[in-house]
């Protein structure tokens, strides 16, 4: 069973009719025993669907949960071919729900495992509060370990300030935002949201986290992504559909996939695969 399977069909069926062409799933999941789940909803080609693809990674929050036998598993499952990219890994200074110098350990023993497997990177990144300290070190970590490989990422859910962006960007990352671009509160995200090279960027939901205004509180999902749209468009003077368009685009073009079919208005939505 996967978390959320009751009304999967639906929530698909909802993301098709508002021009969702293409979803990730990420596939960190509830950790160690869960590392397959976003394969396990990629593998699903239903007509009247959106393309899925999946992720493989053991998020901050359960980095005390690895084992080396996860690493040889996450190592296997990182060649299906619906598998894009590797995450989300990173630090996590705001729960803390595994000590840092663990959560560290194991963003630096993936980004040694990513890079034989060819596959970007998909950052999570939350500093405590009132600091900018776990963006400090997710960038550094990145300009000393990853960047040499050449395979980029993305910054997932956008939180940090200007200056970690543009270190992102020199870095070869795209720089992607959530529904909290959305949040009355969040002015540095909004700056960066207007800022940033328009084909650097990309937009998400984080479902089932952060529904963006109007459907803040709720479980989010990927049709959710056009309120995101609408945000950064407002933000740059740009129809809500050029933004769509054009971080779709960017999308398909930083991972080199073909963009789909039936291209009406492509929104590409990551969203998280987990499993309960
Ligand atoms: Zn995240």
């Amino acid at each position: 069973m996967l978390q959320f399977d009751a009304d999967r069909d639906a929530m698909l069926a909802r993301a098709h009719g508002a021009a969702i062409e293409t979803v990730v799933a990420i596939g960190s999941g509830t950790g160690p025993g869960s590392l397959d789940c976003a394969i396990r909803l990629a593998k699903r080609e239903r007509a009247g669907e959106p393309r899925i693809y999946a992720t493989v990674g053991i998020h901050p929050h359960e980095a005390k949960l690895a084992t080396d036998a996860d690493f040889d598993e996450l190592s296997t499952l990182a060649r299906n071919p619906k598998v894009i990219a590797w995450g989300e890994i990173g630090l996590d200074y705001f729960y803390d729900h595994s000590p840092r110098e663990v959560q560290r350990a194991v963003f630096l023993k993936q980004l040694e495992l990513a890079r034989p497997a060819r596959l970007p990177v998909v950052i999570h990144c939350r500093p405590s509060q009132d600091s900018q300290n776990a963006w400090d070190e997710c960038v550094g970590i990145l300009a000393e370990q990853w960047a040499a490989s050449g395979l980029g990422g993305v910054l997932h859910c956008f939180t940090g300030m200007m200056e970690h962006a543009r270190q992102a960007l020199d870095l070869g990352f795209m720089i992607s935002f959530a529904g909290n671009v959305t949040f009355p509160r969040a002015q540095n995200i909004r700056d960066a949201a207007r800022e940033l090279p328009l084909d650097r960027i990309l937009i998400e939901t984080d479902s089932p986290f952060l529904a963006p205004v109007p459907h803040r509180g709720k479980r989010n999902e990927p049709a959710f992504v056009k309120e995101v749209a609408r945000q950064i468009g407002e933000l740059r003077g740009m129809a809500a559909e050029e933004v769509a368009f054009q971080t779709s685009q960017n999308f398909y073009r930083f991972f080199s996939l073909p963009p789909a079919s039936n291209a009406g208005m492509p929104i590409p939505s990551p969203s998280r695969g987990a499993e309960g």
